[in-house]
C-alpha cells in the first residue's frame, strides 16, 4: 500500500460541499447544513464581494438555528474563505473572495499531510502543463503571444528573474481558469520541496531560459505537440536535477509548509502544531492524541483555543474529537474532500465555464488511463470490479454517485496524489453545473450506457490495452457532456 489516501468508499453526499464527512454531533450536522445554505446564497448572489448577507440577529432568524449551531457554520465558511464576520454597526457576514493564497494554504498543508512526493507533482506538472500548451495554440492572440515573447526576451537579459513567471504565462493563455489555478499551485508546491534557491547554478538557468524560448517558439508556430513534448522534456530535466540534488527531499518541508499564514492565529498555530506531530511521528488512523484536557496542558491555551484547532483539523480530516469515557483527539484517515471543496469553490468564483471543466477532465482522465495501466495489480483490478459492481447494484438516486465513484477509482489506483486531487475536483466542479431535471427513464436508459462504458473502460484498463482505454474514455467522456451538460 503506497498510499494513505482513500478516496474511495465516501459515503454519498446530499450537496456538494462535503463538510458533512466529518463525524460529529447533531450540533455539528445542523451547522454543516447551514454552512452550505449560505455558500448556495453567495453563489445565487452572484458573489457580490463586500456585500453583508446580513447580521447574526438576521441570519439566525433567516436560517433558525441558535447562535451556538450558526457560529459554528460561520467558523467553516471562514475556513473556505468566503466569508468574514464583521463586528460593529453595519456589521454581520460579509462576502469575500478566496485568495490564490489560502488556497495555496490549504493545498499544501494537504499535500504535506498526504506524504506527497515530490515525483508525484512533478509527474503532475508534466501532464498538467503539457496539456496546457497544446492548447495555447487555439487560443493564442497577438496579445498574449506579445507577452510570451516579452518574458523570454526578459529571462534572457536579465529583467525577468521569477522561473514561474514563463509557465504562469502560458497556463494563462489557454484561457482555462482550472489550468492557470493548477499550475500555479504546483509550481509553488514545487519550491517546498526545496527551499535552497542558491542551488540554481547560471548554467541550470540557461538551461531553462532555453528551453522556456524553444516552448514559446512552438506554441506561437501553432504546434502544439511540438511545445507539449518540449514542455515535458523541460519539466523531466528539472525533476532529473532537483532529485539528483542532495539538499532536495522527496517530501515536503515542514519548516516551509507550516509557516506562513499563522500570524496572530494561536488556534491555527496549534493545529498545525498537532499535524506536523502526527506526521513526524508517523501516527495512524484512530490513533490517540490526547483529551481536550491534554492539549489544553500540552500548548498552555484555553478550551475556547483548543476546540477551534479542533475544528480545522476535522475540516481537513486530519483528527477529531471522540467524546465519552477514552474518548480524545484521535487521527482520521487522510482524506482531499476539505482542499478540494476550497478549490471549487476559487473557480467557481472567478467564473469557470463547463467547458473549462470539460477541456481539463479529458486531459486528466486520459493521463489517469496511462497511468492506471502502468500500475495495474491484482489489487487494483479487484478494486476496479468492486465499483464496477457497486455501481451496478446502486439504485436508482445512489447511481450518479456511485458511476462517479468509478473515476474516483481509477484516479487512486493510477497512485499520484496530486493528479487524484485534480482529477476529484474536476468532478465536483462538473456536479456543480450538471443541468437539473432529468426523467428517471432518461436517466436509468443513460445509467445503462455508463455502466456498459465503464465495463469496456474497465476490461482495457486491466488488459493493459491504452490505446482501447483512452479511445473508449475519451468517447464516454463527450457521451457524458452531451447528456448532462
Ligand atoms: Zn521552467
Ligand atoms: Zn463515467
Amino acid at each position: 500500500m503506497d498510499s494513505r489516501l482513500s478516496a474511495v468508499g465516501d459515503p454519498p453526499k446530499s450537496s456538494w460541499t462535503s463538510w458533512a464527512s466529518s463525524a460529529g454531533s447533531s450540533q455539528s450536522k445542523l451547522a454543516t447544513s447551514v454552512a452550505d445554505r449560505i455558500v448556495q446564497d453567495i453563489i445565487s448572489r452572484g458573489w457580490p464581494v463586500g456585500q453583508v448577507l446580513g447580521s447574526e440577529p438576521e441570519l439566525l432568524e433567516r436560517y433558525g438555528v441558535s447562535r451556538a449551531v450558526f457560529r459554528e457554520a460561520v467558523r467553516l465558511v471562514e475556513h473556505q474563505q468566503i466569508v468574514r464576520m464583521r463586528r460593529g454597526p453595519g456589521g454581520g457576514l460579509m462576502i469575500t473572495a478566496p485568495t490564490i493564497d489560502a488556497i495555496a494554504d490549504a493545498v499544501q498543508l494537504t499535500l504535506y499531510w498526504l506524504d506527497a512526493r515530490l515525483d508525484e507533482v512533478f509527474d503532475a506538472r508534466e501532464i498538467l502543463e503539457g496539456l496546457a500548451v497544446r492548447l495555447v495554440p487555439d487560443h493564442l492572440d497577438e496579445r498574449r503571444a506579445d507577452r510570451l515573447r516579452a518574458i523570454v526576451a526578459g529571462e534572457r537579459s536579465g529583467a525577468v528573474r521569477d522561473h514561474r513567471e514563463i509557465h504562469a504565462a502560458l497556463a494563462t493563455s489557454t484561457g482555462n481558469p482550472a489550468i492557470e489555478l493548477f499550475v500555479d499551485l504546483l509550481n509553488r508546491v514545487t519550491g517546498l520541496y526545496f527551499s535552497d534557491t542558491s542551488l540554481l547554478t547560471s548554467q541550470t538557468l540557461d538551461a531553462a531560459h532555453h528551453a522556456h524560448a524553444r516552448i514559446v517558439e512552438a506554441v506561437v508556430a501553432g504546434d502544439g505537440d511540438l511545445a507539449c513534448s518540449r514542455m515535458e522534456r523541460h519539466l523531466r530535466a528539472e525533476a532529473t536535477f532537483l532529485r539528483e540534488h542532495g539538499s532536495t527531499s522527496q517530501l515536503i518541508d515542514p519548516a516551509v509548509v507550516l509557516t506562513g499564514h499563522t500570524e496572530g492565529k494561536k488556534a491555527e498555530e496549534v493545529a498545525r502544531e498537532i499535524l506536523r506531530s502526527v506526521v513526524e511521528r508517523k501516527s495512524q488512523p484512530g490513533d490517540l492524541l490526547g483529551s481536550e484536557g491534554d492539549l489544553m496542558e500540552r500548548f498552555a491555551v484555553s478550551r475556547a483555543i483548543i476546540r477551534e484547532a479542533v475544528q480545522l483539523l476535522e475540516h481537513y480530516d486530519i483528527a477529531a474529537m471522540r467524546r465519552g469515557p477514552g474518548g480524545g483527539l484521535i487521527v482520521l484517515e487522510p482524506s482531499i474532500t476539505a482542499v478540494t471543496d476550497v478549490i471549487a469553490l476559487y473557480l467557481e468564483y472567478h467564473g469557470i465555464q463547463v467547458a473549462d471543466v470539460f477541456e481539463l477532465r479529458v486531459g486528466i482522465e486520459m493521463a489517469l488511463v496511462d497511468l492506471a495501466i502502468d500500475a495495474m495489480d491484482p489489487t487494483r483490478s479487484d478494486q476496479l470490479h468492486e465499483a464496477l459492481e457497486n455501481e451496478r447494484g446502486a439504485s436508482d438516486e445512489l447511481f450518479k454517485e456511485a458511476a462517479q465513484d468509478l473515476h474516483a477509482v481509477i484516479a487512486s489506483v493510477a497512485g499520484n496524489r496530486v493528479l487524484e486531487l485534480v482529477s476529484v475536483v474536476v468532478v465536483r466542479l462538473r456536479r456543480m453545473h450538471e443541468g437539473g431535471d432529468v426523467s428517471s427513464l432518461a436517466r436509468r436508459s443513460a445509467g445503462t450506457e455508463v455502466t456498459r462504458a465503464h465495463e469496456a473502460i474497465v476490461e482495457g484498463l486491466v488488459g493493459g490495452d491504452k490505446v482501447a482505454s483512452r479511445r473508449r474514455m475519451r468517447r464516454h467522456l463527450q457521451e457524458l457532456s452531451t447528456f448532462y451538460d
